[in-house]
This record gives structure tokens, C-alpha cells and sequence, in this order.
């Protein structure tokens, strides 16, 4: 039998969004939209959308979240969705996911601080 074959260490970031985007999906619809087992149909668009969007993603390896992304590849309406989402489920995976939860607050501390940056940078040209 052929060795299943071990996700790249570059990749291992994306693949593993790949498999909790829809899982967050489903906690929020269920939380938000009270639904029971499968998402409602809105939902079902909206996971299929963003994994879309990550197959498609020209920042596959190493890659970071979505929220700090500088090109925003989702459609305004898509974009409005997956960030309630995030809001809904993101702390609530502190409990399922802590991994993932606390990678996203390091990511944004860091991001915050790089704005930071970039704006005493702009300020003192
Ligand atoms: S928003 Fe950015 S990081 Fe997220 S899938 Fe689109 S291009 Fe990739
Ligand atoms: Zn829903």
C-alpha cells in the first residue's frame, strides 16, 4: 500500500484552515442561525465560498488568517459574512481548537504592531 504522503511544513497552515473554516462555520451557524446538524443553505454557500477562496489563495504557504491579509480576495457581501463568523466562533475555539484560537491572537498582536510601525514610518517621511 502506498504511504499516504505528509502535507508539506509551508503548507501545513493552510491545510489545516481548510479544515477548520468549516467547522467554524458550522458552530456559528448553529450558535447564530440555531440550526441543528447540517448549516442552513447561507451557510453552505459561505463554506463553500471560502474554501474556494483558499484553494485559489496565492498565500498558501505560511500562510496567515485571512483577517490580515493585504488584497481581501472575498466579495463585499461574502467578506461582511466571514468576518461575523470569525467574531462568533473565533473565541469560542479557544475551548475546541486553543492551538488555532491563540495562533490567531499572536497573528494579530503582530499585525497590529506592524501597522503601528507603518504608521510612524509614514509620519516621519
Ligand atoms: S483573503 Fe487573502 S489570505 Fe484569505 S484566501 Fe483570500 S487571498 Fe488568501
Ligand atoms: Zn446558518
Amino acid at each position: 500500500m502506498k504511504k499516504q504522503e505528509k502535507t508539506p511544513k509551508e503548507l501545513r497552515a493552510w491545510e489545516k484552515e481548510k479544515q477548520l473554516i468549516p467547522v467554524m462555520i458550522r458552530k456559528y451557524c448553529h450558535g447564530k442561525h440555531k440550526t441543528k446538524g447540517e448549516e442552513c443553505e447561507d451557510c453552505k454557500a459561505l463554506t463553500e465560498y471560502a474554501l474556494f477562496r483558499l484553494e485559489k489563495c496565492p498565500f498558501k504557504v505560511n500562510k496567515k488568517f485571512c483577517s490580515f491579509c493585504k488584497i481581501h480576495c472575498y466579495k463585499p457581501d461574502m467578506r461582511e459574512k466571514i468576518k461575523d463568523v470569525m467574531r462568533w466562533a473565533g473565541p469560542r475555539m479557544l475551548f475546541t481548537h486553543p492551538i488555532f484560537a491563540i495562533k490567531h491572537v499572536v497573528q494579530m498582536v503582530s499585525y497590529k504592531q506592524k501597522l503601528k510601525k507603518d504608521k510612524k514610518a509614514k509620519a516621519n517621511v
